[in-house]
C-alpha cells in the first residue's frame, strides 16, 4: 500500500482518487468544496483538514485542479485568488513523486517542475483525456512530460486510473500534447453539433443521423462517445441537461492555452481560433458551467425540440 495525497476532487479528481482507494491505497484527500470531500470519503478516501495534511507522509502526491494559477498557488504558494495557496513543496519528503494531472499552461508546469526538482522532488506533468466516464472507469489516457525514470516510477499508480500511458517528452511535453488534443476535440465537437443540427432541421432523426455518420467518414469521438444531442446517448452529459462532464469554461481555458502555444510556435490555427470564439461566445451567454457539448444549443432553434 502506498500513501497517496490527492488534491482536487472535482468531476475528474473525485473518481480518480476513488479508483486509487478501491485498489487498496491509503488516499489522503483535500478539496475546497465540502460536497466533493463527502463523495471522496464515501468512496473510501481519507479526509484531510487541509492540503498540507493531505500530503503529509506521502510518497506520491497528485493534483487535479482547474488551471495553472491554482497549481502554482498550491505547490509554490503564489496567490491563487482563493484560499489554499501555500508552499506545499516544502512539506513533501525528498524523493517524493508529484504528479500534476491538471491541464495547465506549459510555463506553469515547467515552473512547478523546476521548483520541485530543486527540492529533490520528482515531478511529471500528466494531463489526461477520456472525460468523467474514463476517470470513473479507470480508462483515462495519461500524457506525460518529464524524466523517463519518473514516468516509469509513476506507471503503477497511473495504471490504476488509466489504460493508455504515453510519455510525450521532457517537462511540459504532456501539456503541449494535451493542448493539441483538446483543440482538435473542440473542433470536432463544434463540427458534430453543426452537422446534427443541420440534419435535424431538414427532418432527420438525430439518433438515426448519428448512427449513419458513426459508420461513415464523419465518425469521431464526439459523435460516437459523447454525442451532444440530448437523448441520443444515455450516458452522455447531453442526456442529463449538460450537467457534470467537462465544463465549457474549462474548454475555453484550454483553447486559450492552445492559442498561446500557436503564437509561441508561429503556427497557423484557423480552425482552433474559430472553435475558441464559438466556445467563448457560448460561455459569455452564461453556459460556462455546462458541459462543453452544450455548444449544440448555439445551433438549435430558440424553441429546442421543434426543429
Ligand atoms: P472541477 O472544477 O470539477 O474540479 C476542480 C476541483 O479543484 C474543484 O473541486 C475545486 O474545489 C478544487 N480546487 C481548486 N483549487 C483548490 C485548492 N487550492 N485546493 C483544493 N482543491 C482545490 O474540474 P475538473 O473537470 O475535475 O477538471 C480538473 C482539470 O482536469 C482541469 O484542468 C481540466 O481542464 C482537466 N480535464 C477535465 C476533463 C473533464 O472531462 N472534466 C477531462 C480532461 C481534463
Amino acid at each position: 500500500m502506498t500513501r497517496i495525497g490527492f488534491i482536487g476532487l472535482g468531476n475528474m479528481g473525485g473518481p480518480m482518487a476513488a479508483n486509487l482507494a478501491r485498489a487498496g491505497h491509503g488516499v489522503q484527500v483535500f478539496d475546497l468544496m465540502p460536497e466533493n470531500m463527502d463523495k471522496a470519503i464515501a468512496a473510501g478516501c481519507i479526509a484531510a483538514g487541509d492540503a498540507r495534511e493531505a500530503v503529509s507522509g506521502c510518497e506520491v502526491v497528485i493534483s487535479m485542479l482547474p488551471a495553472g494559477e491554482h497549481v502554482r498557488g498550491l505547490w509554490l504558494g503564489e496567490s491563487a485568488g482563493e484560499k489554499g495557496g501555500q508552499d506545499l513543496l516544502a512539506a513533501l519528503p525528498v524523493g517524493a513523486l508529484l504528479i500534476d494531472s491538471s491541464t495547465i499552461d506549459v510555463a506553469s508546469a515547467r515552473q512547478v517542475g523546476k521548483a520541485a526538482k530543486a527540492r529533490g522532488i520528482r515531478f511529471i506533468d500528466a494531463p489526461v483525456s477520456g472525460g468523467v466516464a474514463g476517470a470513473t472507469a479507470g480508462t483515462l489516457t495519461f500524457i506525460i512530460g518529464g524524466e523517463p525514470a519518473d514516468f516509469e516510477a509513476a506507471k503503477p499508480i497511473l495504471a490504476l486510473m488509466g489504460q493508455n500511458l504515453f510519455h510525450a517528452g521532457p517537462l511540459g511535453a504532456g501539456q503541449i500534447a494535451k493542448m493539441c488534443n483538446n483543440m482538435l476535440l473542440a473542433i470536432h465537437m463544434a463540427g458534430t453539433a453543426e452537422a446534427l443540427a443541420l440534419g435535424v432541421k431538414e427532418g432527420l432523426d438525430p439518433g438515426v443521423l448519428s448512427t449513419i455518420m458513426g459508420k461513415s467518414s464523419g465518425n469521431n469521438w464526439s459523435l460516437e462517445r459523447y454525442n451532444p444531442w440530448p437523448g441520443v446517448m444515455e450516458n452522455a452529459p447531453a442526456s442529463r441537461g449538460y450537467q457534470g462532464g467537462f465544463m465549457t469554461r474549462l474548454m475555453v481555458k484550454d483553447l486559450g492555452l492552445a492559442m498561446g502555444l500557436a503564437e509561441h510556435a508561429h503556427s497557423a490555427v484557423p480552425m482552433g481560433a474559430l472553435a475558441r470564439n464559438l466556445f467563448n461566445l457560448h460561455a459569455q451567454q452564461g453556459q460556462g458551467g455546462l458541459d462543453f457539448s452544450s455548444i449544440l444549443t448555439l445551433y438549435r432553434s430558440k424553441e429546442a425540440g421543434k426543429e
